[in-house]
C-alpha cells in the first residue's frame, strides 16, 4: 500500500510535469471527453488503458457488474453521472463494458448465497433480466465457464436496454445525437468483444472491419414516418 501511496509524489514530480500542458488547457478551458464509460470496479479493467485516453478524453462511472438502474426505479450515481454527461459534455458515444470473471456475474451466474451481503445483492436485482435470460434461454449442457461468460454478456445487453429509460438518452437517440456500445474484455486473451445491434451477438474488433455497433447514430423520430394523420 505504501508502495501506492508513494507514487502520488511521482505523479506530482514526473506524471503532470510532462502532462502540464494539457491539463492546463483542460483545467481553464474544461472538459469536453469524447465518450461515457460505464464499467466495472473491478481492478483488471482499466478503461482509460483499454483505449488509450489521455486526461479530459473519457467520462468514467465504475461500479460492481458495470450496471445501469432503469431510470424510475432509482436516483443515484449512475443515473445522475450519465445525464450530466449527455445533458452538460453533449457525450455522443456511450459504452457499457462488461468483462470475464466478473465477480458480479458470478455471483449471479451461480446463483450464489448473498445473505450477508444485502447491499450488493439489492444491487444485482438490476441484473436479473439477463439472468433470467441465461437461466431459460440457453441450453443446460454448457459449463461453468460459458455460463459465466453469457451472463456478462446477456447483463451488457441488459443495461444497454436501461441506458435507454433514460429520458436524456432517450432522447438523444431519437435525433441521432447518441449511439450505444457494449463491450466485453476478455482478461485472459487480452480481447474486447464488442455488441452487434443487428444480430445481437459479440463480435471481436477487428481493424479492418467495421466496429459492432450496438445502436448506431441515427434518427428515429416515430412520428416522422409514413403515416398522416388526416386534417380536421
Ligand atoms: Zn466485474
Amino acid at each position: 500500500m505504501n508502495e501506492l501511496l508513494g507514487r502520488v509524489f511521482n505523479f506530482e514530480k514526473q506524471v503532470f510535469a510532462n502532462e502540464s500542458a494539457l491539463y492546463n488547457s483542460l483545467a481553464s478551458e474544461g472538459q469536453s471527453p469524447k465518450a461515457l464509460m460505464i464499467s466495472c470496479a473491478d481492478s483488471r479493467i482499466v478503461p482509460e488503458h483499454i483505449v488509450q485516453a489521455r486526461p479530459g478524453d473519457l467520462f468514467v462511472c465504475r461500479n460492481a457488474g458495470n450496471i445501469v438502474p432503469p431510470h424510475a426505479t432509482q436516483n443515484g450515481g449512475v443515473t445522475s453521472t450519465v445525464e450530466y454527461a449527455v445533458m452538460v459534455l453533449g457525450v455522443r458515444d456511450i459504452i457499457v463494458c462488461g468483462h470475464s470473471d466478473c465477480g458480479a456475474m458470478k455471483a449471479l451466474s451461480t446463483e450464489a448465497d448473498l445473505t450477508s451481503m444485502p447491499n450488493v445483492a439489492a444491487w444485482l436485482r438490476h441484473s436479473r433480466a439477463a439472468q433470467q435470460v441465461c437461466r431459460q434461454s440457453y441450453t443446460d449442457d454448457l459449463s461453468d465457464a460459458e455460463k459465466l461468460r453469457n451472463m456478462a454478456l446477456e447483463n451488457v445487453v441488459a443495461q444497454l436496454a436501461h441506458l435507454r429509460t433514460h429520458p436524456s438518452v432517450a432522447s438523444g437517440i431519437a435525433t441521432g445525437d447518441i449511439a450505444l456500445h457494449g463491450w466485453y474484455v476478455d482478461i485472459h486473451a487480452g480481447q474486447v468483444l464488442g455488441l452487434d445491434g443487428e444480430t445481437g451477438r459479440f463480435l471481436p474488433m477487428r481493424e479492418d472491419q467495421p466496429m459492432p455497433i450496438a445502436l448506431p447514430h441515427a434518427r428515429r423520430l416515430a412520428g416522422e414516418g409514413q403515416y398522416a394523420i388526416a386534417a380536421e
